[in-house]
């Protein structure tokens, strides 16, 4: 293991400046190279929300990797706070599921039970005590179900602030530099090409998210990421006004300090488009109405658009190329991206570091989805 080994970070999203920061403060020299400016794939329209026993319903694996990287939050949130000097949005007043058929109740409740048994705290609360918790909740609920864990942070000044501080210890991004092709160099290095150069790294870490395909990895199969846009409004309501995130069949709302209520989210397979719909602007009013009807005076003061980077499993791939000596990858954090992100970190800083094995890589091995 180097002390102080070089690494190159493709792509400048919530993932590509995290991981930034904390390789250039474990002692990496550390370039980020991205195509636009940080924060503007998909992290820019993220709702921010940490829910993973909303979001992980399904998925055993998720679900369990999203309740490790919920723990990390509260430390990898303080550092960020200490090392970059920028305030960030950081909440942890739970969300208030609202059950609008006689299924949802039946669903929240067997939730519930199964949350209790494995020690995580929820609560039922039937609407006669709506007005304890989100007085402004639809009255035609049937009951909600509150999981106090849960909260919400701000993406992009999260990732703004992970840059900030990543440059303090030293990092160096060049942006508007899109990478081309990632190859193995000798004595195991490996090396970008990118804009008419080529650099040389002990490690570099494709964290390019839905563009992650369309680097050239030499030797390798195309890394299986596909763009899933997703749609959001915001809105502006008066502070205080939805007090915690409110989740219903078709949208979430996500309140901010100053009354700014965003709205999401659409899931689209439109490929690499990135422009907004009238059709799901409209179709987000109705989603934030049907949760709280006083929305409805509510103006839409922006629309924001953003490609989720979907993996063949919903599952990020992380981990070390089979291929190419020094290769990690980190993408495909599909609509988990911010939730995972401490742990994203912290796996990444591992394998850089060479820190052992942690069992979370079993499940998000990139040799799963062919010769990566
Ligand atoms: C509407 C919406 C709501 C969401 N809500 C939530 C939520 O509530 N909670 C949650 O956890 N997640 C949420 N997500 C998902 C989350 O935003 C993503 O998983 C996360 O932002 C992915 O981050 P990333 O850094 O991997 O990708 P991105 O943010 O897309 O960053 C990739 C970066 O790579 C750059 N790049 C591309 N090609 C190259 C290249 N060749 N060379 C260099 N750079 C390149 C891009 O310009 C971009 O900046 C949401 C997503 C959307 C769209």
């Amino acid at each position: 293991m180097q002390v102080s080994p070089a690494v190159i970070v493709i792509g400048a999203g919530v993932v590509g400046c995290t991981v930034a920061h904390q390789l250039a403060r474990s002692g990496a020299k550390v370039q980020v190279l991205e195509t636009r400016q940080p924060g503007q794939g998909a992290t820019r329209a993220s709702a921010g929300i940490l829910a993973p026993y909303i979001e992980g319903h399904e998925l055993g694996a998720l679900r369990s990797l999203g309740r490790r990287s919920l723990d990390l939050f509260d430390p990898f949130i303080s550092q960020l706070r200490a090392d970059s000097g920028h305030d960030l949005i950081y909440r942890r007043t739970g969300t208030f599921e609202l059950a609008l058929e006689e299924t949802d109740v039946d669903r929240l409740r067997r939730l519930s039970s199964a949350l209790s048994a494995s020690g995580v705290e929820s609560r039922w609360v039937p609407p006669a005590d709506f007005a304890k918790y989100e007085p402004l909740a639809s009255p035609a609920a049937l009951g909600a179900l509150l999981i106090p864990t849960h909260g919400f942070v701000g993406v992009m000044a999260v990732t703004l602030a992970a840059a900030a501080a990543a440059q303090k210890c030293g990092a160096h991004f060049r942006t508007e530099l899109g990478a081309i092709r990632v190859f193995a160099s000798p004595m195991g290095r490996v090396g970008v090409e990118a804009g008419g150069t080529s650099w040389q790294a002990d490690h570099v870490v494709l964290a390019a998210g839905s563009w992650s395909s369309q680097i050239r990895v030499e030797g390798a199969d195309v890394v299986p990421v596909k763009p899933i846009r997703g749609q959001l409004v915001q809105l502006q309501a008066e502070p205080g006004a939805v007090q915690r995130v409110i989740w219903g069949p078709a949208g979430y709302l996500v309140p901010w300090p100053d009354g700014a209520v965003l709205v999401g989210s659409t899931v689209e397979d439109v490929g690499f488009d990135e422009s907004h719909t009238e059709e799901a602007v409209r179709g987000l009013q109705a989603a934030a109405v049907a949760l709280v009807p006083s929305l409805a005076n509510a103006a839409v003061t922006s629309v924001r658009t953003g490609l989720r980077p979907r993996g063949p499993d919903d599952l990020p791939i992380l981990g070390r190329s089979a291929v190419v000596p020094g290769l990690i990858y980190a993408t495909a954090h599909y609509r988990n991206g911010v939730l995972l992100t401490p742990l994203t970190v912290r796996l990444v800083d591992d394998l850089v570091f060479d820190k052992g094995s942690d069992p979370a890589l079993r499940d998000l091995d990139p040799a799963r989805h062919g010769r990566l």
